[in-house]
């Protein structure tokens, strides 16, 4: 599990938010409803499997892991 404070939340230049962390970056899943919201990798294109689940900002799950 991350720790929260290697997490920045962030906004594309196009409007759409991100979750930054490290070296890897995450784009809100756009079939998220409510307050739980999937995040899958940047790279998930290039089969990267790797996601976080947030609820209310704050990440409470990671799946998978990066496969770059
Ligand atoms: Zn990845």
């Amino acid at each position: 599990m991350p720790h929260p404070s290697r997490l920045r939340f962030e906004t594309t230049r196009f409007g759409n938010p991100v979750i930054v962390f490290g070296r890897f970056r995450f784009n809100r899943w756009s079939g998220s409803r409510g307050r739980e919201v999937r995040w899958t990798c940047s790279r998930a294109g290039t089969g990267c499997r790797a996601s976080l689940i947030t609820v209310d900002n704050v990440v409470t799950r990671t799946k998978g892991t990066h496969k770059h």
